[in-house]
């Protein structure tokens, strides 16, 4: 049978530009169909756009540190408008070098919906395009619960475009997202709470980790709303919002802001038309090679969830998508470079204010999994921090196993997290023991250098 294309890869986000970009290096005809922005939710509505705006948030700590080492200044004021109109710049930018990197690898490039028709053939707009293989890699799109009043909350895509920052904001959930922009929200200047329906927001991460950002939320004066939730949402003839929570309680704000956790973007992509299935979640079902219930067709990224068949739960990540992107595009066109993807250890950052960053289990995780365990604790302030008025303590902990001195875990709250961590990821990935990080020289004077300082286990 002949076909137009060795591949076809519905979604130019991170999983399906890589795919496609390496299978057409590997010399594969390749096409990729976007309906909505190349380079998709990390680099228009996600990763990228997401620093910025913690970035930008950051000054107010930066303004009122800059005190303590004799800078005076007038009072800092902030321009929403300003940061929002050069992040989206910045993001154009972004989507040229996406256009060029495809073009430039000889894949073609389709701008539109694409559709399955059958196994093989997927339309676009008027075309329809026969492909050995499919893949999709169409990601997620926020979830927001099904409440009275709903269509006057907001989730992360909008909260990229709000025209104003509000003046209050209610911030739903306890997640990577909720905890991020909360941060945003409050770091330029917004009255924030943070809604969460559990005892302690960030579950699966270290509980050290856990109450050391709710401690210095609350030092922040971020207000926190655990063990509830807004069960409606009502706009007031003043304009503003009314949240009423489970329990009766009302709350007065300008933006309801929902990180509620993701569904799989399958809309309309016509997944009746073949064999492909989903999982209990509602996720697109594949086995260890990406490969759904329909053998031409695979999936990567966002929309297979985390309910993989392997051993350690996969992570809803760009690095991740890029990963699978390569695995596939090396399996089937390059099988001697071929190797399947590591879902051990994936280090992971919330970029937080401040930064939370973590690698390999928490305490409670390495326990469960059987695990005795030495554990190295330590908080502090930071250096740069003694001269001012800030009294944030940094976070460092790792997790050993006392049997074998493998480092199983290693977690940090505090500035630069991600930058620190995924130098240790590297040491973890190697596995490395606690005696390596002892006899590893430190550099003075640094945060960093605590994780090889470490001496005494804690109690
Ligand atoms: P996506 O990047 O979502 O790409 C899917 C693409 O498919 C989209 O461009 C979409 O328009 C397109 N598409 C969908 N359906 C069709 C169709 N039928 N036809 C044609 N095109 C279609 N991860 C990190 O590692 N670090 C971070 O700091 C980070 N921050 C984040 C912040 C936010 C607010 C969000 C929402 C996510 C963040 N992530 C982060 C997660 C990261 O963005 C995702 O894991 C990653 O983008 C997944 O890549 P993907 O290829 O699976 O899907
Ligand atoms: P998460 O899955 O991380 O968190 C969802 C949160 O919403 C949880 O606290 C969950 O509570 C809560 N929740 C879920 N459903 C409801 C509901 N019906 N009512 C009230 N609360 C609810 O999702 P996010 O949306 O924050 O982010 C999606 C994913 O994107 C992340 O998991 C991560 O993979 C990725 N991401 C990565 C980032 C990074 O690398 N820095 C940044 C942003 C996103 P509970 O815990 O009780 O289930």
């Amino acid at each position: 049978m002949s076909y137009d294309v060795d591949l076809f890869v519905i979604g130019a986000g991170s999983g399906g530009v890589r795919a496609a970009r390496f299978a057409a290096g590997f010399g594969a005809r390749v096409a990729i169909a976007e309906s909505r922005y190349l380079g998709g939710t990390c680099v228009n509505v996600g990763c990228v756009p997401k620093k910025l705006l913690v970035h930008g948030a950051q000054f107010s700590e930066h303004f009122a540190h800059a005190s303590g080492y004799g800078w005076s200044m007038p009072e800092p004021s902030f321009d929403w408008p300003t940061l929002i109109t050069h992040k989206n710049g910045e993001i154009k930018r972004l989507n040229g070098v996406y256009q060029r990197l495809l073009e430039g690898a000889g894949v073609s490039l389709l701008n539109g919906h694409a559709k399955l028709l059958d196994a093989h053939t997927v339309q676009v707009n008027e075309q329809t395009i026969r492909a050995k293989h499919i893949l999709i890699a169409t990601g997620g799109w926020p979830h927001i619960p099904d409440i009275p009043g709903r269509e006057l909350a907001i989730g992360s895509n909008e909260a990229f475009y709000l025209p104003q920052l509000p003046k209050r904001v209610l911030v739903v959930g306890g997640g990577y997202i909720a905890v991020e922009f909360a941060s945003i929200f409050h770091g330029l200047g917004a009255d924030v709470s943070q809604i969460y329906r559990g005892d302690l927001f960030l579950r699966g991460f270290d509980q050290a980790v856990r109450e050391h950002i709710r401690d210095a939320f609350t030092e922040k004066k971020l207000k926190l709303l655990f063990n509830t939730d807004i069960v409606a949402i009502r706009r007031e003839d003043d304009g503003s919002l009314m949240a009423t929570l489970a329990d009766g309680q009302e709350v007065a704000t300008d933006c309801v802001f929902y990180a509620t956790g993701r569904r799989p973007m399958l809309d309309d992509l016509g997944l009746e038309n073949t064999r492909v299935e989903l999982n209990a979640k509602g996720f697109v079902q594949v086995d260890a090679q990406y490969v759904t219930a329909e053998p031409s067709i695979m999936a990567i990224g966002d929309v297979i969830g985390d309910a993989f068949a392997g051993k350690a739960q996969r992570l809803s990540l760009t690095p991740v998508a890029l990963a699978e992107g390569m695995a596939v595009a090396r399996r089937l066109f390059k099988p001697d470079e071929y190797h399947p993807v590591d879902y051990q250890n994936i280090p992971t950052a919330v970029f937080s204010l401040p930064n939370i960053s973590t690698v390999g289990l928490s305490e409670q995780q390495a326990i469960t999994a059987g695990h005795s365990v030495l554990i190295f604790e330590t908080r502090f302030r930071s250096l740069p921090l003694s001269i001012t008025q800030d009294r944030e303590k940094t976070l460092i902990k790792l997790v050993v196993d006392a049997d074998t001195d493998r480092v199983l875990g290693c977690h940090m709250v505090g500035a630069e997290a991600g930058e620190v961590i995924q130098g240790i990821a590297v040491a973890l990935k190697a596995g490395a023991t606690k005696r390596v990080f002892d006899e590893t020289m430190g550099i003075h004077p640094t945060v960093a250098e605590e994780f090889v300082t470490l001496r005494t286990p804690r109690d």
